[in-house]
């Protein structure tokens, strides 16, 4: 697709990770960036594929339940690891619900440090 919208945003919340030997199996905090890419084949008569600021509303309403909490109670994460692997998938489902017609999530990315980043393309998921 010819179009891509990158959106970034930042939340903090605490973590420990399940059956996990090493320092992430204890509980701990992260200041999670967020970066989401939107994708699309057109832009509307605007010259916009999506308004950046419904994209970072869409965003920040999606991050919200996950500010400031303790991952490892809140579902899914209650059940399954709030890995950055994991957080990037539900971020990029929750994203992928609230979009409008034309316009496709391409992936998440988080960033659990400046060094350290999962990405998820639901595109590339093996046929
Ligand atoms: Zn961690």
């Amino acid at each position: 697709m010819p179009y891509e919208l990158l959106i970034g945003d930042c939340f903090s919340a605490a973590h420990n990770l399940r059956q996990y030997k090493g320092k992430c199996e204890h509980l701990h905090g992260h200041n999670w960036r967020v970066d989401l890419r939107l994708a699309g084949e057109k832009v509307g008569d605007d010259g916009m594929l999506l308004d950046f600021v419904e994209a970072k509303r869409l965003l920040a309403e999606v991050i919200e339940d996950l500010d400031h909490a303790y991952l490892n109670e809140i579902p899914p994460f209650d059940t399954i690891n709030p890995s950055s692997e994991n957080l990037a998938r539900v971020i990029a489902e929750r994203v992928a619900e609230r979009l409008p017609a034309g316009v496709r999530l391409a992936s998440v990315t988080t960033w659990e440090s400046d060094r350290c980043a999962a990405t998820y393309r639901p595109d590339a998921t093996a046929k």
